[in-house]
């Protein structure tokens, strides 16, 4: 059986236990077992992290030495690369990640994410010069001097625990802020292991901190609601996104928001490869567990039938190969938690009464292990304004919607509270004059990858505000001061 090191807390420049020693257990999704002990932070610990971040953001240089701040951070990512596999085990054990989807989106697209921070970090302009005007006749020469905002409290999910925790903690030391962590508590792991590479790293003491607890909502409460934690950066489910900004008020706390999803692919009928189109849209990897997923499939009336067939092929093809943590060649481990796995099946037993027609799977398999597997699942008779069709599921679920033309196809896509990402394939001029009126944060024209880290990605509407990723990634965490010194007389007019 797996066993994960223990997950310490990192405050103050410490890898410690809680105060008081508590811990709770670390659950495998595939198993249902236990494979690890994390420290349960108490309220103490997380005002000492809070007390220790300020104190390093208000006395030390760490905000003004770019330099030093930049050479920890390299040290730090170097760190991060002899350390793969050990990332790795925690995607899989922690995170449900199948052994096919490790080197993809949690474990390379997250290390490559923090290259391409390092890359554009030369691009942000320290300093603006807003040139020279005339006021109370004299000219005045401005300058926009570019600082780092403060303490950020960094909150994160367990979906894709590392590419968040690395969109977050990279951006904000680079900017020149001080950090604490908050991983959600399905995988303190991965939040533990950044406190030990930074322990390794040399950071000056109180810079990053990490910390978490069983209790998913106390740590981070504490953050959002303390006047010493200048910025909140979230991802998150849109729920506890709006209790944030609600809780974050007294403080006029900034908040950034990366939150759920429901995003739509619009494949057109004159979409060049058709089937190719539909059948990639089966939502199987990480079992459906991301954010940008797009988990509403948009099909022309016309070729509905066709499209239902093209989908039960794709299913077909896929068929059995997922759920085995062993092997290499899977995709799709479990769902994160038992939670999880019922609110997705919550989810199926819904769409059946609401009257959308089950094309494949539906089930919980047990048979798979004692974790939380539910199968790849696609409903189609789905009309937008079911449930099924306006919430997150957050799991193997895609929903299957007939659109009468474009413009129908855009009034579908639009009709969502969300707008985190989106698809749209066709003849390249139809597909952008589509694209353009979705709205939503990202969209993928013919498959095109708009998720990469030296572009900015949030959302549109409740899927967030803010940016993370590319040098708009960092700026989230800087704000401008203006400066400005009169350099002479003005001409009188
Ligand atoms: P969640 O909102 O339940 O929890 C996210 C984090 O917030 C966890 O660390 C949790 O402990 C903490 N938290 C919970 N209650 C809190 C409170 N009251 N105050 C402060 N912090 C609190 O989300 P989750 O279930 O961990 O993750 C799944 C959600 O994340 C989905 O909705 C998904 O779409 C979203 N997500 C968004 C992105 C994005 O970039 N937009 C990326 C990944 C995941």
């Amino acid at each position: 059986m797996t066993t994960l090191p223990d997950a310490k807390l990192y405050i103050d420049g410490k890898l410690r236990d809680a105060t008081g020693g508590g811990t709770f257990d670390v659950i495998s999704p595939w198993t249902g077992e236990t494979v690890g002990k994390a420290a349960d932070a108490t309220a103490e610990d997380v005002n000492a992290a809070i007390a220790a971040a300020r104190r390093a953001f208000d006395t030390t240089d760490w905000s003004t030495n770019t330099e030093k701040r930049v050479a920890l951070v390299k040290k730090y990512r170097e760190l991060f690369e002899a350390n793969r596999a050990r990332l790795g085990d925690l995607a899989v054990h922690e995170a449900g990640a199948a052994l096919g989807a490790v080197n993809k989106a949690h474990v390379d697209m997250a290390l490559d994410g923090w290259d391409d921070y390092m890359a554009v970090f030369d691009k942000i302009d320290w300093e603006v010069d807003y040139g020279e005007k005339p006021a109370f006749g004299m000219i005045h020469k401005r300058l926009g001097l570019r600082e780092a905002i403060g303490v950020v409290g960094a909150i994160t999910p367990w979906n894709v625990p590392l590419y968040v925790n690395i969109g977050k903690v990279v951006a904000a030391l680079l900017a020149g802020c001080t950090v604490i962590l908050k991983p959600a508590p399905d995988t303190p792991g991965m939040g533990a292991i950044f406190g030990e590479l930074a322990k390794e790293a040399g950071f000056p003491d109180g810079v990053f901190n990490v910390v978490f607890g069983a209790d998913p909502a106390l740590a981070g409460e504490m953050l959002v609601t303390d006047p010493r934690v200048d910025l909140i950066s979230f991802t998150g489910s849109t729920g506890v996104g709006k209790r944030i900004m609600e809780q974050g008020a007294p403080t006029l706390k900034r908040v950034f928001l990366e939150l759920g999803g429901k995003s739509a692919k619009i494949v057109l009928d004159d979409a060049p490869n058709f089937a190719m189109d539909v059948g990639m849209t089966i939502l199987v990897f990480h079992a459906g567990q991301g954010c940008a997923v797009q988990s509403r499939l948009l099909v022309p009336k016309s070729r509905y039938e066709e499209a239902k067939m093209i989908l039960q092929g794709a299913y077909g093809q896929f068929g059995d190969n997922w759920g085995d943590v062993s092997n290499p060649a899977h995709i799709m481990g479990p769902v994160v938690s038992k939670r999880q796995m019922e609110r997705v099946k919550g989810y199926i037993d819904l769409g059946k009464e609401e009257g959308a027609t089950l094309l494949v799977g539906g089930n919980i398999r047990p048979d798979k292990g004692g974790g939380y597997f539910v199968e790849p699942t696609c409903f189609v008779d789905v009309t937008n304004d079911m449930r099924i069709a306006q919430e997150e599921i957050f799991g193997p679920v895609l929903v299957v919607i007939p659109y009468e033309d474009d413009e129908d196809a855009i009034r579908i896509a639009n009709e969502s509270s969300y707008g985190l990402s989106g698809g749209v394939s066709g003849s390249h001029d139809r597909a952008m004059a589509v694209a353009r009126r979705i709205k939503t944060g990202s969209m993928s024209v013919n498959n095109g990858m708009c998720i990469a880290g030296d572009i900015p990605f949030g959302g549109f509407k409740a899927s967030g505000m803010g940016r993370e990723w590319g040098v708009e990634g960092i700026e989230e965490y800087t704000d401008i001061k203006m400066v400005a010194w009169p350099v002479g007389m003005a001409e009188p007019a």
